[in-house]
This record gives C-alpha cells, sequence and structure tokens, in this order.
C-alpha cells in the first residue's frame, strides 16, 4: 500500500509509494560529467579570468587572492534600476523585473566540492551569503531574498566551477507565502514553532535523523517528495537565516560538509539542489517561522503529475533514506 504524509510544517501533502520503493543501487547514478581540472582557462569563475564576469561586488580574501567572492550574474533575470510600481492592462496585471541576481563563487579552485572544501572556506561562503542577503534586504524594493545552489547539469547548472546564486525579488513569491502561512496557523494551534516540534520530535525518533552536531540537525522529512531530501534546521529557533551568530556558522559548514560528503561517497556524488527557507521582509522576527536548508538530490526525473498537482511521488522511504545516509562512515573513506 502507498501512504500519503503530510509535512507537520508546510502542510504540503506527499506521496510515499512503497511499493514501488528503490534502492540507491536501482538509481541511475553515473551519467554525470565533472570537472578534473583545478583551473580552466576558458572559464569566467577561475582566478586570472575575472574580466570574463561583471565587476565583483564583494570578495573575502586569504593572503591578498579571493578564495570566495561574489559578481552580478551576466544573464540576470533582474534587475537593480526601476520600481515596482503594478501596472494594470486591463484584468492583467505587471510589473518591472526589478531586483538582483548575483552569483557566489564559492572557491577559487574550478574542481572543488563542498567534500573536500576545509570547513573554514565553508563559513566563508556562508558570511558572503549573509554580506550579499542584508545588502539586498536593505534596498525598499527587495520583498525577499533567494539563496540557492543548482550542482549539475540535471540541477539546472550550466557552469561547472563551485557556484551558487542569490535573486532578490521586489514580491513575496507565492510558495514562500503559503509555507509562511501554515508556519502561522500551527503556531496559533499549538503555541509552537512547527520546525522547533519537528526537531524534537525527530531527535526522540531517530529514525529519520542523519547526522547532527551542537548547533544543527539534518534529517530526512517525514513527509518529503523527493528521495534522500534532507532539510538542515538549527536546533535554536530563528526566523531569519541572516540572524545566525557567528560563533554557530562553524556548525553550519561543519554539518554541509558532513551531508554533502555522505551525498558524495553514498550517492555517488548526484547532481542537487538546495534553497535556504528564510522569511521575506517584515517577516523576519516571527515566532512561527524558523529557517532551513532544504536540499534535493536530483535522482529521479519530475513528471507530469508533480508539474500539474504540486504534489510529488516520493519512490523511496524516507526512514530507509536517513538509515543509508547515517550509516556512511564519512570519516574512514580513503579516496
Ligand atoms: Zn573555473
Ligand atoms: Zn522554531
Amino acid at each position: 500500500m502507498s501512504e500519503l504524509r503530510q509535512n507537520l510544517a508546510t502542510k504540503e501533502w506527499y506521496i510515499i509509494a512503497t511499493e514501488r520503493a528503490k534502492r540507491p543501487m536501482d538509481f541511475n547514478l553515473d551519467d554525470k560529467k565533472r570537472e578534473q581540472q583545478e583551473y580552466s582557462t576558458e572559464c569566467p569563475f577561475c582566478p586570472g579570468n575575472e574580466s570574463l564576469t561583471r565587476e565583483h561586488t564583494h570578495e573575502i580574501k586569504m593572503n591578498g587572492k579571493w578564495v570566495v567572492r561574489s559578481v552580478p550574474n551576466k544573464y540576470s533575470a533582474l534587475q537593480p534600476e526601476g520600481n515596482r510600481e503594478r501596472v494594470d492592462k486591463g484584468v492583467y496585471r505587471k510589473m518591472q523585473g526589478v531586483g538582483y541576481h548575483e552569483v557566489i563563487i564559492e572557491s577559487d579552485l574550478h574542481n572543488d566540492n563542498y567534500y573536500k572544501m576545509p570547513v573554514e572556506h565553508i563559513e566563508n561562503i556562508i558570511r558572503l551569503y549573509i554580506h550579499r542577503y542584508r545588502e539586498f534586504i536593505s534596498d525598499e524594493k527587495v520583498e525577499d531574498v533567494i539563496i540557492f545552489k543548482n550542482y549539475g547539469s540535471s540541477a539546472g547548472s550550466s557552469m561547472a566551477h563551485p557556484h551558487s546564486q542569490i535573486i532578490a525579488t521586489p514580491i513575496v513569491p507565492t510558495p514562500t507565502r503559503s509555507i509562511l502561512e501554515s508556519a502561522k496557523r500551527y503556531y496559533d494551534d499549538h503555541g509552537r514553532c512547527a520546525y522547533c516540534q519537528m526537531i524534537s520530535e525527530e531527535l526522540h525518533e531517530k529514525t529519520r535523523v542523519v547526522t547532527s552536531n551542537e548547533e544543527f540537525v539534518v534529517f530526512c522529512p517525514y513527509a518529503s517528495g523527493t528521495p534522500f531530501e534532507t532539510w538542515i534546521v538549527p536546533r535554536t529557533h530563528r526566523a531569519d537565516f541572516c540572524d545566525i551568530p557567528e560563533d554557530e556558522i562553524h556548525g553550519l559548514a561543519a554539518i554541509m560538509k558532513d551531508i554533502f560528503s555522505r551525498y558524495y561517497y553514498g550517492l555517488e556524488d548526484p547532481d542537487f539542489n538546495f534553497v535556504i527557507k528564510t522569511p521575506p521582509r517584515d517577516e523576519s522576527n516571527d515566532r512561527s517561522f524558523h529557517w532551513y536548508i532544504q536540499v534535493f538530490p536530483k535522482i529521479t526525473k519530475i513528471a507530469g503529475f508533480e508539474l500539474g498537482s504540486g504534489m510529488y511521488i516520493n519512490v523511496t522511504i524516507p526512514e530507509e533514506n536517513a538509515e543509508f545516509l547515517r550509516a556512511i562512515d564519512i570519516k574512514n573513506i580513503k579516496e
């Protein structure tokens, strides 16, 4: 029997199709191309090729050389110039594509990857995210800031060099609004943050927890639509990602290295997306929302039913996914 499961915080339903349950070895995991070289002459993100990108907006340096930097996206989805006046034309409405779209160049090495980066380096990536986020949100035209990563061609990435992206939008996207409202309703009903509730349940039950440290817990959500999907959730309640205190940045970097090493070694370096879920402007002190990172490995394809209904069929069981990822002994892997 398959079953439907509902996510406590977001109220989204997912189909867990246990009869179609697959183990990692049943997925086609080996048709990916990865860069082997530390440097590429044609890559605009490699050191020395800075003139191939637009002027950087921020960078963090070590020994006089940049190690992470942000640049405006060459094919920007939104532009800083303009206003966010709604224009009605008959029954339809439009506005200018105002906002920001930047690329975070995550490393000076063309073939770098979270599993092999020093934790201190990942800390710098996080600091750059926070820096750019704060700058965008200080612009009155910006309502929401979305930080995400596409890794590999099936996840939508066209550049091999390690990078992530930030888009600052002049509106609040509808799914964001929906998640916020679900969290608010849960808070009204229970007097408690749904995410805090989920963390204590997961830590108590243990079956879906993949890894944890003092500040963060990583688990496969009870209701999730993607095989091996994980959520990286801070133990301390904080609505806004950018309010993460300096002394927790190390914990976040360490847990990111941990979980992405598990994906790399256990699932043979899958393509993936992640998105940092953080509230839009003016909702950042909300007691009902709790920031987290949602990670979606790309090992199955999205098809018509998912696109049409917004409801996902997960062909794996979250508890089994967690057990598999938990068992990977990342400390004793020899390359
Ligand atoms: Zn490069
Ligand atoms: Zn919370």
